[in-house]
C-alpha cells in the first residue's frame, strides 16, 4: 500500500504522528492508499514553513512572481492527464469531466499571471496642496486553504495561486478521502520554480483544521466544503482574529417556466443532475416545473436517465462514476426510500445498480441514478443536501409560487432558469436570492475572472473566492499620504484637523 505524506517545505515529509487515513479507488472499494493525517506538531512545521518564506516571497518583485506562474501554467498544461487520472483513482470521476476539473483550475492559474494589472493601485495627485494619495494592497501573510473532496485539483487552484501570486505563502490542506491530486500541484510548483515554503501541503483531518485555525502565525482561512465545517470554519477563524471566506454547501434550483424549450431543459437538468454522480456544489439538484411543465419535463428526464452509461471513471465508454465511499453511497439510498416513504413518487429508482460485465467492480461505490417527483419542502429529499446523482421534481403552478419556492432555500449558491422569455429571465435574475446565476445555463459556475460564490448558508465571510474578490481577500490596502514640501513652504504650527487647500 502506498503511503502519502505531507509536503512541507518544498519537500516530502513522512508522518510523524504515525495517524492515517484510508484513501480508497471508488470503482473498485480497494484501498491502495493511506494518507498521513498531521498532528499539531506536523501543522506546526508547514506553517513555519510558509512562515520562513514569507518575508523574500512577499518582497519578489512580480516579474519573478508571474515567471513562476507562467512557468507553472505550462507544466500543468504538460500533466493534465496525470492529474486527471489521480482524480478519477481517488475520487472515482470520468475522466473527461476530471480534465475539466483541471481545465477550470487552470483558468486561475492564468488570472494570476496577470496578477500584475490588479495590483496597480490607484493614485490621487494634487489631493490638496503638494500632496498625493496612493492605495496599494499587500499580501496579508501566511494563507490556509481547506478543502473537500469533491474538487480535489480545481478547488486548490481556487486558492493558492491567486494567493501566492498576490505575495502570500499557502498551507494547504486538501481532502483526506483525495488528497494525491493536491500533492502532486503542490510538486509541481516546486519543479516550476517555486522558492521552498511557499506552497506546502499538510494531510489530515480534524486535528489539522483545527490547529491551522488557531495558529497564531496563519493570517487568512479560504474553507469550501459543506455548510457545518463552514459555519465552524468561520466562527473559529475569526475568533482567532483571521480573515476568513467559507463556501458551504447547496440545493440548486433550476426553475423551468412552461415556453422553455423542454428537450433544451431535459438534457441540460440530466447534466448538471447527474454528471460527476452529483457530487458537484453547482450541481441541479432541483428542478422547479412550472405551470402544465411537469409531466412532459419528468417523463423526458426519465428517458435520458435510463440511457446513461455508468462504470469505472477510467473507462472512456463510461458517463458516471462511483460515489466517494460506501457509506456515502448508502446514505445517498436512503434519502430514495425515504421520498417513497414520505410521498414523492420515485420515478427513477437507480439504487442497488452494479457494474454488469466484470467482478472487479462489486465492491465499487456505485449508484444509478435517480428521479423524484412530486417532492416538496418538508421532505428529506428536499431539505438536505444529499449530494448524489438524485434529482428532485418540484411542482409549482406560477413563476411567483416557484420563487417563493427557491428563495425559502436556506442555501442560495446558485440558480438557473430556463426561458424563452427576456423579461421573465430578467425578472428572475433580479429576484433569486442566489450568489451565482444561469439563464438556460445549469452550472453557472464564473470563469475565472469573475468571482465564485453563494448566499446564505452556501458562503460564511463577505468575499466570494477567485476573481477581483480573491485578490481583495488575499491582499490587505494601504493608503499613503504624501506631501514633498517646496523649500519657500513653511509649515508653521497647526494643531486643527488636517484640510485640505
Ligand atoms: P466537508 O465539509 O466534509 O470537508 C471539507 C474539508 O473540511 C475537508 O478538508 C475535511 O477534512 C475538513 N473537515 C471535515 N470535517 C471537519 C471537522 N469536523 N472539523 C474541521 N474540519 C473538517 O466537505 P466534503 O464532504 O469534503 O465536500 C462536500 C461538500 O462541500 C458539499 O457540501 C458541497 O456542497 C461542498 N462544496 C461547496 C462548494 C462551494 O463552492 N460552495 C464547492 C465544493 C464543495
Amino acid at each position: 500500500m502506498k503511503t502519502l505524506g505531507h509536503w512541507i517545505g518544498g519537500k516530502s515529509a513522512e508522518s510523524v504522528s504515525g495517524s492515517f487515513g484510508p484513501v480508497y479507488n471508488p470503482a473498485t472499494g480497494a484501498q491502495p492508499t493511506r494518507v498521513s493525517l498531521a498532528s499539531v506538531e506536523e501543522v506546526d512545521a508547514a506553517v513555519a514553513a510558509a512562515k520562513e518564506a514569507y518575508p523574500e516571497w512577499s518582497r519578489s518583485s512580480l516579474a519573478r512572481r508571474t515567471a513562476f506562474l507562467f512557468k507553472y501554467r505550462e507544466l500543468l498544461d504538460a500533466r493534465r492527464d496525470d492529474v486527471a487520472a489521480l482524480i478519477t483513482a481517488e475520487h472515482g470521476k470520468v475522466h473527461s469531466d476530471a480534465l475539466g476539473e483541471v481545465a477550470r483550475g487552470m483558468e486561475i492559474v492564468e488570472l494570476a499571471c496577470g496578477i500584475p494589472e490588479k495590483l496597480k493601485g490607484e493614485l490621487s495627485t494634487q489631493v490638496s496642496t503638494r500632496v498625493d494619495v496612493s492605495s496599494i494592497r499587500q499580501a496579508v501573510g501566511v494563507v490556509a486553504g481547506i478543502t473537500p473532496f469533491n474538487f480535489p485539483a480545481m478547488v486548490p487552484m481556487w486558492m493558492f495561486p491567486l494567493a501566492i501570486a498576490c505575495g502570500n505563502t499557502f498551507v494547504l490542506k486538501p481532502s483526506e478521502k483525495d488528497p494525491s491530486a493536491a500533492y502532486l500541484l503542490a510538486e509541481i510548483a516546486s519543479e516550476a520554480g517555486l522558492p521552498d515554503g511557499v506552497l506546502n501541503v499538510v494531510n489530515g483531518d480534524k486535528v489539522a483544521v483545527d490547529r491551522l485555525l488557531t495558529h497564531p502565525d496563519v493570517a487568512a482561512v479560504s474553507f469550501v466544503g459543506s455548510t457545518p465545517i463552514a459555519r465552524h470554519i468561520q466562527a473559529e477563524a475569526t475568533a482567532n482574529g483571521k480573515r476568513v471566506q467559507a463556501l458551504g454547501g447547496a440545493k440548486n434550483h433550476m426553475m423551468v417556466l412552461p415556453d422553455a424549450d423542454l428537450d433544451h431543459a431535459a438534457d441540460n437538468a440530466i447534466n448538471a443532475a447527474y454528471g460527476s454522480a452529483g457530487e458537484r456544489c453547482m450541481a441541479v439538484s432541483v428542478v422547479v416545473a412550472v405551470g402544465d411543465t411537469g409531466d412532459a419535463l419528468v417523463g423526458k428526464i426519465a428517458e435520458r436517465a435510463a440511457r446513461l452509461r455508468i462504470g469505472p471513471g477510467d473507462d472512456p465508454a463510461s458517463e458516471m462514476g462511483p460515489l466517494i465511499t460506501r457509506e456515502h453511497r448508502d446514505k445517498v439510498a436512503s434519502y430514495v426510500s425515504g421520498a417513497a416513504a414520505q410521498g414523492a413518487e420515485v420515478v427513477v429508482d437507480g439504487t442497488g445498480f452494479t457494474v454488469e460485465g466484470s467482478s472487479e467492480y462489486k465492491d465499487g461505490f456505485f449508484t444509478g441514478v435517480s428521479l423524484l417527483d412530486k417532492v416538496e419542502p418538508g421532505m428529506d429529499a428536499y431539505d438536505d443536501e444529499i449530494f448524489g446523482p438524485v434529482l428532485c421534481v418540484v411542482r409549482a403552478e406560477t413563476y411567483d409560487e416557484a420563487i417563493t419556492l427557491i428563495n425559502g432555500s436556506k442555501w442560495g449558491n446558485g440558480a438557473a432558469v430556463f426561458t424563452r422569455d427576456g423579461g421573465a429571465a430578467r425578472r428572475f435574475q433580479l429576484e433569486v436570492e442566489a450568489g451565482m446565476v444561469g439563464v438556460n445555463v445549469p452550472i453557472p459556475v464564473p470563469v475565472g475572472y469573475h468571482s465564485f460564490g453563494g448566499w446564505k448558508q452556501s458562503l460564511f465571510g463577505d468575499l466570494h473566492i477567485y476573481g477581483n474578490d480573491g485578490v481583495q481577500f488575499y491582499t490587505r490596502g494601504k493608503v499613503i499620504t504624501t506631501r514633498w514640501p517646496d523649500p519657500a513652504d513653511t509649515a508653521g504650527i497647526n494643531l486643527g484637523f488636517p484640510s485640505n487647500n
